[in-house]
């Protein structure tokens, strides 16, 4: 079995008192959050500003400290079963702008709701309550 393990995050937006986070449509056809692998020698945090700014042009964000949230599943490559483990991190944009790189076909910025009903997995869809859940409990825009 092999064994990976990405970093990656929630990124939000607050448009006034209302929250939009971000998606992105990956060339496998499921819709997610940016994320990527964790490279030799890096700390996580800089995993996930280095994922956020290639894979969305985003540079201007800030962690949101007290939450991390670990997710785990399992997928087949070129007959091999992958174990892959992935770390999410919140994290306001400052900036709404996206530049899109070539892993990914298109992205959306939407509210809670839609975004529950269009991330592809429920290990996603769970990162997304805890995420939502959090900010709501520190007063949603911190
Ligand atoms: P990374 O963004 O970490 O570099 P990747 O783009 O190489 O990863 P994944 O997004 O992990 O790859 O997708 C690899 C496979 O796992 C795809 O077939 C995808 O559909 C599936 N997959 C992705 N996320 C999940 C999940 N949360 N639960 C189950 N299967 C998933």
């Amino acid at each position: 079995m092999l064994h990976e393990k990405s970093a990656g995050a929630v990124v939000f937006y607050c448009e006034g008192n209302s929250i939009e986070y971000l998606l992105l449509l990956y060339e496998a056809g499921h819709w997610d959050f940016p994320k990527g692998n964790i490279e030799e020698g890096e700390e996580i945090v800089e995993t996930v500003r280095r994922e956020i700014f290639e894979e969305t042009g985003i540079k201007n964000i800030t962690f949101v400290p007290g939450f991390k949230h670990e997710i785990r599943y399992f997928y087949k490559k070129m007959g091999d079963i992958v174990n892959k483990k992935v770390i999410f991190y919140l994290v306001r944009s400052h900036e709404k702008n996206v530049t899109l790189s070539s892993e990914h076909k298109d992205y959306m910025w939407l509210d809670y709701e839609n975004a529950l009903k269009k991330l592809t997995y429920k290990t996603a869809k769970e990162t997304l309550t805890k995420a939502h859940n959090f900010l709501i409990s520190i007063g949603r825009c911190p």
